[in-house]
């Protein structure tokens, strides 16, 4: 059997019973869409987060772009992110309208490297939009501090990072506004698309529930545009309630699958996750890092292990991109790092056999090149 870097089943297998009823309810409930489980889902994950409002969306990018819609970015706006990134960052971006600008990445952590935000900065800049990739927050201090100084929106793109914590403070919680995703392979994940906006500002949830619900306050009457249809479904609400009573045991065993790596692979030269001070990472990839990243990845094919790149092509050098000017070479780290990255199986319900024989793989494998 291959050997890739998600896999559900068995996490299937363990909750079967607590899915199966989370569908049942809402098969019984009566309402299908905009329901009681909804509602539920977003007071719980509201709660969870100890911030005000949470309004579920059909997909993390939806909920980029409603989220920057509803804080009141649009066009003519430019919002200064990340190009070492899933490319949905950006497409929500644009298809506000407004401009993605990006700064280059820390070459240890491979996240935005905040330094860099202040030379990007120009009069049309609206917001600062961090990533907090794989798993672990940016440094929202020193991000904040440069939002406050140019007057700046900051929203959260938190698709990689449910429950992860910097200082303490959950990701989500610092900015005018945060997207989530539930797509299946997040730490919180739907059996489907999902997504959500997290904020505590009433008039931004407001916003939000009339963008996801045609421009419409009450039924059939829209009172602004642009309207979407962006609701998330009362089945995937429902089951992301029951995984949400079990998020923080996932990523104890997220954290438990990333120390048996670092143990296993500490004698070997791939440079493992970088962790910065502060921060509690919740693996959402286990990204490692080698100069011959394309032929351990071609060798470890024949032991029938399957891995991923997170990312492989830096969003600015992308054909569909290419209006944004970027030559090659403008953001030097991001370019370096998207050719030596590799990802390595990680999910909460990892077979430590399994683990145990990708680590030994990786052993042989680097042996021999
Ligand atoms: C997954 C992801 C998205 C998009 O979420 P979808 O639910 O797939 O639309 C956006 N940003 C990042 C960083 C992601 O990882």
């Amino acid at each position: 059997m291959t050997t890739y870097v998600w896999d559900y089943l068995r996490e299937y297998e363990n909750e079967r019973d607590d899915i199966h009823d989370a569908i049942e309810t809402v098969l019984r409930s009566g309402q299908l869409v905009l329901g009681a489980s909804g509602r539920g889902f977003e007071e719980e994950f509201a709660a969870y987060h100890g911030a005000g409002h949470t309004v579920g969306v059909d997909n993390g990018t939806n909920a980029l772009k409603l989220g920057l819609q509803a804080i009141g970015v649009g066009p003519g706006d430019e919002v200064i992110t990340v190009s070492n990134t899933a490319a949905p960052t950006v497409v929500a971006i644009d298809s506000v309208g407004a401009t993605p600008v990006f700064v280059d990445v820390h070459p240890d952590t491979y996240l935005m490297d905040v330094e860099q935000i202040a030379a990007a900065v120009t009069p049309r800049t609206k917001c600062l939009l961090p990533v907090h990739l794989y798993g672990q927050c940016v440094d929202m201090t020193a991000l904040q501090a440069v939002a406050d100084e140019h007057g700046l929106l900051v929203f959260e793109d938190c698709a990689q990072a449910h429950g992860a914590r910097r200082h303490g403070q959950l990701a989500g919680t610092w900015g005018a506004a945060a997207a989530f995703s539930f797509y299946p392979t997040k730490v919180l994940g739907a059996y489907g698309d999902g997504g959500a906006v997290l904020t505590s500002d009433p008039e931004v949830d407001a916003n939000l529930r009339r963008l996801r619900y045609y421009g419409m306050e009450e039924r059939y009457y829209v009172v602004r545009t642009p309207g979407h249809n962006s609701r998330l479904d009362e089945l995937h609400a429902e089951i992301l309630r029951r995984k949400l009573r079990r998020l923080d045991t996932y990523l104890e065993g997220r954290r438990e699958v990333a120390r048996r790596y670092a143990e296993g692979l500490a004698d070997t030269d791939l440079v493992l996750p970088s962790i910065a001070p502060g921060n509690d990472h919740v693996y959402y990839v286990y990204v490692v890092r080698h100069p011959q990243r394309d032929a351990i990845i071609e060798a470890l094919k024949s032991y029938d292990i399957s891995l991923n790149i997170s990312y492989p092509w830096p969003v600015h050098t992308m054909t569909g991109f290419a209006h944004l000017g970027y030559a090659a070479g403008s953001l030097p780290v991001t370019e370096a790092v998207a050719d030596e990255i590799f990802s390595l199986p990680m999910y909460p319900s990892l077979d430590p056999a399994v683990q145990d024989k990708v680590i030994g793989a990786l052993h042989d494998v680097l042996a021999a090149l």
